[in-house]
């Protein structure tokens, strides 16, 4: 099969042909129909090693974790799923058994294989291995290109789900990039008061106001605090912290109230310096926010079909295997492109 294999820091995925992946037990294949683009992704395809704390992503890596297929092959011992069932899944393959496998955090479990880090392949294929137990299936109303959104939607419903958001609550997110935006969409869904983005790129603003922002911050013109007490009246209740790069998390802080809650979700890869007596003094509870659970995804497909909850502002753009290298390194600069997907058909 094709796919978009990664080899080294900086340098672009190379198409290449790769052997086709097959079933073992408590899972499935399928051909994979649409696969976003992360900026987990470039992140990864970027590092260099030590100076993130990680390890570099070994050569012959796939990435892809965001994706939609159809079932093309089924293990022996798997119940539940038909070739040509339409799915998505958790980028995991748990063991299924354990006390956090059996209450849906699969995510937790001590011998999950995420997709799309060293041998396990991703969804940047044309085929990909899945957990049956981690699989769900995608109803009719939910198409490919929303099915390849599940995943950054329920990162960022984990997200909202770790701030105790109460109905009424007023809400800053910081950062207009997809998780950003699928927090404003999620803070908006749950009744929050005001849902106000901050971002310096105005696509970027001008997209939050498509998925649910009642008001937006050009953080490159004016003071965060000042325009959001303008629009608002006070200080937010809870902050999304949607960057991750070093310094959004002391920022994050100091523009919290007293008694503030503030949920990091960006993934900041460079060790970051904070000022912790700003956080004592207001008292401010700060958490971090990592994956999903099972639950999560259930819910953002079940309200995706019934037309609750409308991913489509995400999407700018297709491309097939041809243009796929070039596209993945233009998300690297260009800052107004929101969710690319691959579809390895085109
Ligand atoms: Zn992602
Ligand atoms: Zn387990």
């Amino acid at each position: 099969m094709r796919a978009a294999v990664y080899h080294r820091p900086g340098a672009p995925l190379s198409i290449e042909q790769v052997i086709d992946p097959r079933t073992t037990t408590g899972d499935l294949v399928i051909a994979v129909r649409r696969c976003g683009i992360c900026g987990s992704d470039l992140h990864m395809a970027d590092m260099h090693g030590p100076e993130a704390g990680m390890a570099p992503l070994p050569a012959g890596t796939v990435m892809g974790h965001e994706f939609a297929g159809e079932v093309v092959e089924v293990a022996a011992d798997v119940q539940g799923f038909r070739v040509g069932d339409r799915v998505t899944a958790m980028p995991f393959i748990a063991c299924g058994r354990c006390a956090a496998c059996l209450t849906g955090n699969g995510y937790r479990c001590a011998t999950a294989c995420y997709s799309a880090l060293g041998q396990e392949r991703g969804g940047f294929a044309e085929y990909m291995r899945i957990g049956a137990a981690e699989t769900l299936h995608l109803p009719d109303g939910v198409d490919d290109e929303a099915g390849a959104l599940v995943e950054p939607f329920a990162v960022a419903l984990h997200g909202v789900n770790a701030a105790r958001l109460a109905p009424g609550e007023r809400v800053l997110v910081m950062g207009g990039g997809p998780i950003g935006l699928a927090c404003a969409a999620w803070a908006r869904h749950f009744g929050a008061r005001d849902v106000i983005v901050s971002d310096f790129v105005p696509a970027r603003l001008a997209l939050a106001e498509k998925l649910g922002a009642t008001a937006t911050i050009d953080a490159g013109k004016e003071s965060v605090v000042g325009a959001y007490k303008r629009h608002a009246g006070q200080r937010p209740d809870v902050i999304f912290e949607c960057v991750g790069v070093p310094g959004t998390q002391q920022l994050a802080m100091d523009y919290a109230p007293m008694g503030g809650r503030i949920v990091i979700l960006g993934v900041c890869m460079a060790p970051d310096r904070i000022q912790p007596v700003k956080a004592l003094t207001k008292e401010l509870t700060v958490s971090y926010a990592y994956m999903y659970r099972r639950q999560e995804f259930e819910l953002t497909i079940d309200l995706m079909n019934r037309e609750r909850l409308d991913p489509t502002p995400m999407l700018s753009g297709t491309v097939g295997f041809a243009g796929f290298a070039a596209a993945f390194e233009g998300l690297k600069t260009d800052k107004t492109a929101c969710k690319v997907l691959l579809d390895p058909r085109a």
